[in-house]
């Protein structure tokens, strides 16, 4: 794609990487025939090739974006699909972080709008806020089947039908908090290494269970886990709102923190059980290239990040055949498919450990959860999720298994097959418990 950004704008280096992603581009649209958002609402503006034009154009006239371009860049799920079957190797995430930061910067959106987006960055990296809102969220849930469905799923929702979203994902009940964090778990026999595992925000809250597995499976077969202590939520959720002034100083105080528990304990990895975060993470060097301080620590720390499964698969892992035939319908959440490229290593630990996985049809669609976007934009967001469950029915699942807590919550939201996390199957599998068939997130009625 030529483009005509001035020697003057290219001086910058966000626009000069603009500049080359924009290049990559050859116009073919083979990408908008996995975008989930053109596939649902048809609309060339709705797809990755009509959002690179609306970027191109705002970031090349350097004027504030307009209403149109935030729609449809609003609507985007960053699920990063069409990274997956671009040809040309277009990076369409760089890109569209940046339109995120360029909006958030330049466009005044309504006060509701505002307001609402203002909560969800401030509440959810933080967990007690989180708890504390998720009991009160709880608590409303009966007036949000009172509160008004629009018909038109293209339409741009009203602030009371987000606030009807977001009730709706609060649960029945809340689970007891994990291991606090600077709490070390020694390895169970000899030592065969020593990793950090990302505590996360939302999951810790909804699901502690989930690294309670993980620590359960890696210490018993001879992993050192250490939850680091002043660590910060991964700063994917203020990330993907286009608030990176927020994003990058949580990713600073990560690199610290994990960086001075590597000089000091050595740290194989930082394992990661929620894909979205692993992700960002991933991604910290280059998110911090231009800052002298900390560009090396970031490109050293995003080297270390490790989804779960990535790492177990390096590991001889002791199967004890205790859960019989069960048939699992793998669900691969975006992030981890599309953003970090692990297709195979989940599904191949399953079946290693004595489970039936099932591939599930369309499976490179995403379910519509993508952070905060079922609060954001909760009428595409079901839509995905019901068409997510339709494909998940096909293959008759005993449970669904998923690798981002994020996915759990909505896939649950719309199904009563259980929805656990791969790593409480693998556990399971070596000898731990069976997951907990009942409870937060695994199980609920859907409002939305
Ligand atoms: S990230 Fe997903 S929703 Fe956004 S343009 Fe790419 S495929 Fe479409
Ligand atoms: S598939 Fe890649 S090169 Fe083709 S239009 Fe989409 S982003 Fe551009």
């Amino acid at each position: 794609m030529k483009t005509e950004f001035s020697l003057a704008q290219l001086a910058n280096p966000d626009i000069a990487e603009a500049d080359k992603i924009l290049r990559a581009c050859v116009h073919c649209g083979f990408c908008t025939a996995t975008c989930p958002t053109y596939v649902l609402l048809g609309d060339e503006l709705d797809s990755p090739r009509g959002r690179i034009y609306l970027i191109k154009e705002m970031l090349e006239k350097d004027r504030p974006p307009t209403a149109d371009v935030v729609k449809h860049i609003d609507r985007c799920l960053s699920c990063l699909a069409c990274m997956t079957t671009c040809p040309s190797g277009v990076n369409y995430m760089h890109l569209v972080d940046q339109a995120r930061v360029r909006i958030e910067r330049d466009y005044s959106r309504p006060l509701p709008e505002r307001a609402l987006r203002a909560v969800l960055a401030f509440v959810l990296p933080r967990p007690g806020l989180f708890r504390a809102g998720m009991i009160m969220a709880r608590l409303g849930r009966p007036l949000a089947a009172l509160l008004p469905t629009p018909k038109n799923a293209s339409a741009t929702p009203t602030l009371l039908r987000r606030i009807k979203a977001m009730l709706a994902l609060a649960p029945g009940s809340l689970p007891a908090p994990g291991p606090a964090a600077g709490s070390v778990f020694p390895a169970v026999g000899d030592k065969r290494g020593r990793v950090a595992l990302l505590q996360g925000c939302a999951q810790q809250v909804l699901a502690p269970r989930i690294n309670q597995a993980a620590i359960n499976l890696l210490t018993r077969h001879g992993i050192e886990v250490v939850l680091v202590k002043d660590e910060q939520c991964c700063g994917a959720l203020t990330h993907h709102l286009g608030q990176d002034g927020d994003a990058l100083a949580r990713a600073r105080a990560n690199i610290a923190v994990w960086q001075s528990e590597a000089e000091q304990g050595g740290l194989d990895a930082i394992l990661v059980t929620a894909s979205g975060c692993g992700t960002v993470i991933k991604d910290y060097g280059f998110m911090l290239r231009e800052d002298r301080e900390f560009a090396g620590p970031a490109a050293r720390i995003s080297a270390l990040a490790k989804d779960i499964t990535e790492y177990l698969v390096g590991i001889d892992l002791h199967p004890s055949s205790q859960q019989g035939d069960v048939t699992i319908a793998y669900h691969s959440a975006c992030s981890l498919q599309h953003g970090q490229k692990i297709t195979h290593a989940p599904k191949e630990l399953l079946s290693k450990n004595g489970f039936v996985v099932k591939d599930v049809p369309e499976s490179h669609l995403c379910c519509g959860s993508a952070g905060t976007y079922n609060i954001l934009q909760p009428d595409i967001a079901s839509r995905l999720r019901d068409r997510k469950i339709a494909n998940i029915a096909t293959v008759k699942p005993d449970m669904i298994a998923a690798g981002n807590i994020g996915c759990m919550v909505q896939i649950a939201g719309g199904t009563s097959v259980p929805v656990v996390h791969t790593i409480e199957l693998l556990d399971w599998a070596t000898g731990g418990p069976k997951p907990e068939l009942k409870g937060p997130g695994l199980t609920r009625p859907a409002l939305n």
